[in-house]
């Protein structure tokens, strides 16, 4: 049937997909070894899953059918609770009327757009940037303007001249402060507080994504926007569990004004009634155990271990060939070749070749950065990563 002819509403045309997500399907369709490097996926040896099946074993017993019937909208009450006692151990203390648990981060971001975003309204977001992101506010019709990244993240300084160019306020500004996806950098103290400033002048909404926030292994915490902000509505702070206990629970939460979590509830209510709730009592009865800070300190060693095993293979291979970050923390780093090499092309290669990343034009709605791309160190072990480093740096030479 020739789709031309559907009924199609507007709004589909910002309707752009993620080809982060795209490359799960790609993936799984080959049939030969590929160390990849392209999902922002726990290593599967951190998940802690010997823990959840006796947890959803103790679950099923302990809540009867109650498991398997519509959830509150906010959230369950356990999960709710210890969330908020685990929360109250670290600098990120909220409170229960400020608290909505979501289906993942993803939908926290859909959520912001959702409340905040009409169409044709400027919407500043990092370049690169978290490609889901970004796509989440093209669907809800944002224009979107690129701002420019450094090794202290987000270029804060250039906002004021993007805006004067643009003639109008943005309504939000989409921020991903700490080890951003793609980079793997964070945003400096000086510049979240500039941020901070420029979103009060402007009214702006800081839409603060930190899916690896609890995931530093090297250097200070710097403070981040729930801290700075003091309770200021204009700060929406998205969170979740996919990358600290298991992307598939699709668990998650928001942290924000309670005036703008009442509004979140209403829209939470037209997209799914409620979050899943057996994964919702597995995600608390694991956290009521105490099993989160020292399953987060584990995860810190390994991923610092992995980084490092990353950076060593780089230099083994990638000397004088490609620069790359150096991060703190999270799952990415983001290596940029010289111009004239094109990563979309070296991708099939690569693939061919039995490693995967993703491509630095995944990361910008522009196109930007054809010679970059974006590997995540938290997925392989050492060994893997040093095999697959080799057979990307094989895969240039092939091109
Ligand atoms: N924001 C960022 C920056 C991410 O990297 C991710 C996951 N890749 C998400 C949000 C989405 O998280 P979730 O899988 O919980 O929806």
């Amino acid at each position: 049937m020739n789709a031309e002819v559907l009924p199609w509403a507007a709004r589909t045309k910002g309707l752009v997909g993620s080809i982060i997500d795209s490359s799960t399907s790609l993936l799984q369709r080959q049939t030969h070894d590929i160390v990849s490097f392209a999902m922002g996926s726990p290593a599967a040896e951190a998940v802690p899953s010997e823990d959840f099946s006796e947890i959803y074993s103790s679950v099923l017993a302990n809540n009867g059918a109650g498991v398997f019937a519509y959830g509150a909208t906010e959230g369950e009450t356990a999960l709710r609770d210890e969330l908020l006692a685990y929360l109250e151990t670290t600098p990120e203390r909220t409170s229960a009327e400020r608290l909505l648990i979501t289906s993942g981060g993803m939908q926290g971001l859909d959520l912001a757009g959702k409340l905040f975003v009409d169409p044709g309204d400027l919407v500043i977001v990092e370049a690169p940037t978290y490609t889901n992101g970004s796509a989440t506010l093209l669907a809800y019709g944002a224009d979107i303007v690129e701002a420019p990244i450094d090794d202290d993240g987000l270029i804060v300084e250039t906002l004021p001249e993007l805006v004067q160019k643009a003639g109008r306020r943005p309504k939000a500004i989409y921020v991903i402060p700490n080890f951003q996806n793609p980079t793997g950098t964070a945003m400096s103290l000086k510049r979240r507080l500039l941020l901070l400033a420029l979103a009060r002048e402007w009214r702006s909404i800081i839409i603060d994504d930190d899916p690896y926030g609890m995931l530093r292994f090297d250097g200070r915490h710097i403070p981040g926007f729930r801290e700075l902000g003091g309770g200021d509505p204009l700060v929406f702070s998205v969170r979740t569990f996919s990358k600290i206990l298991a992307p598939g629970l699709r668990v998650g939460w928001v942290d924000a004004d309670p005036a703008i979590v009442e509004k979140l509830i209403d829209a939470k209510q037209t997209m799914d009634t409620c979050t899943n709730v057996p994964n919702q009592l597995l995600s608390a009865e694991f956290l009521r155990r105490g099993g989160l800070e020292p399953h987060l300190d584990r995860l810190r060693r390994e991923y610092q271990k992995r980084m490092r095993a990353m950076q060593t293979s780089l230099e083994n291979h990638f000397s004088g060939v490609a620069t790359w970050t150096h991060p703190q923390g999270g799952f990415f780093l983001w290596l940029t070749f010289g111009d004239n090499v094109d990563t979309s092309k070296l991708f099939d290669v690569a693939v061919q070749n039995g490693v995967a990343f993703i491509p630095g034009r995944a990361f910008s709605v522009t196109g930007q950065f054809g010679n970059a791309l974006r590997l995540c160190f938290a997925s392989q072990t050492p060994e893997r990563t040093e095999l697959g480093i080799s057979r990307l740096a094989e895969a240039l030479k092939a091109l």
